[in-house]
């Protein structure tokens, strides 16, 4: 390939422009070098420039869907310690492909209080958006609240149907607190909406034979869960609070203090 001519930069500066692609332009400078360098075939030269562009604008999309998925705090899959939690090693290396998102398929995370389901839900929604997805992170008690919004003003119809163009949407904390009636049917709503049709992840400290007290109605639950687990992970994760580990019960000043008195 010869070098560019001025006539050839200005053209390329205004393709470059026409196309919003602006890492064309430097690309194009950069790879032709290393193009003459080594030999490469034309399609070689512009698959590695385009390349560059596709690969630039998914990192801005997957950093704007990350800031804007609500998230409590940047954790990710990375950054969790599978030994903690050996029984769901291989679930969730299973996950990693994303083909879930595309089945439309659920995650539930059940298990006790620090055993990094929160965590897990979040590393997996960022998975998710550097997969090309939109998410959207709550708590239940969020989530009915802003279902509860629309309701009262006569959006639901309108919020399910915007909630719906996110393949993603994860409810943290399911029973925490028990809903109302009017609250328990709202949070049924969306699950009904997403249903076979777009992702949630749920968690819970709660297994499923205690839902039911969560919503008020064993039917409801029954119902709910139904069709959750219809086409669903279900990861438990078992043990000690992960945020205690490093604590040695018999540490703790008031045991130290009882241990001298004895
Ligand atoms: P849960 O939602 O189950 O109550 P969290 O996900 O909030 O628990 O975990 C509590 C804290 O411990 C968080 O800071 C989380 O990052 C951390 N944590 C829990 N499990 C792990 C793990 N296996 N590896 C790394 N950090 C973990
Ligand atoms: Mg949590």
């Amino acid at each position: 390939m010869m070098n560019q001519t001025p006539d050839t930069t200005k053209q390329l500066t205004y393709l470059a422009a026409a196309l919003k692609a602006p890492r064309i332009l430097e690309a194009s400078n950069r790879l032709a070098v290393q193009a003459r360098d080594n030999n490469w075939g034309y399609e070689e030269y512009l698959a590695a420039v385009l390349e560059r562009e596709v690969s630039a604008r998914d990192t801005s999309g997957a950093q704007i869907r990350v800031r804007s998925a609500g998230f409590p705090s940047r954790k990710t899959l990375d950054d969790f310690d599978h030994d903690a939690q050996p029984a769901i090693r291989g679930q969730i290396a299973a996950l990693t492909s994303g083909a879930w998102l595309t089945e439309a398929r659920n995650i539930v995370l059940l298990g006790p209080p620090g055993t990094g389901k929160t965590h897990l839900a979040i590393g997996l929604g960022i998975q998710a958006c550097r997969q090309g997805h939109r998410v959207l992170f709550a708590t239940a008690v969020d989530w009915v609240t802003r279902l509860t919004d629309a309701h009262k003003t006569g959006r639901l119809p309108t919020e399910l149907t915007r909630l719906s163009r996110y393949s993603l949407i994860i409810i943290d904390e399911v029973g925490y607190l028990p809903f109302e009636q009017d609250a328990a049917n709202l949070f049924f709503q969306l699950v009904s909406s997403r249903y076979e049709h777009a992702s949630l992840i749920l968690t819970s400290n709660l297994p499923f034979s205690g839902w039911g007290t969560v919503f008020g109605d064993q039917a409801v639950a029954a119902a709910m869960i139904d069709r959750i687990v219809h086409h669903a992970d279900v990861l438990t994760l078992k043990g000690a609070s992960y945020r205690l580990r490093n604590h040695d019960i018999n540490q703790l000043p008031s045991i130290k203090a009882q241990k001298v008195a004895d």
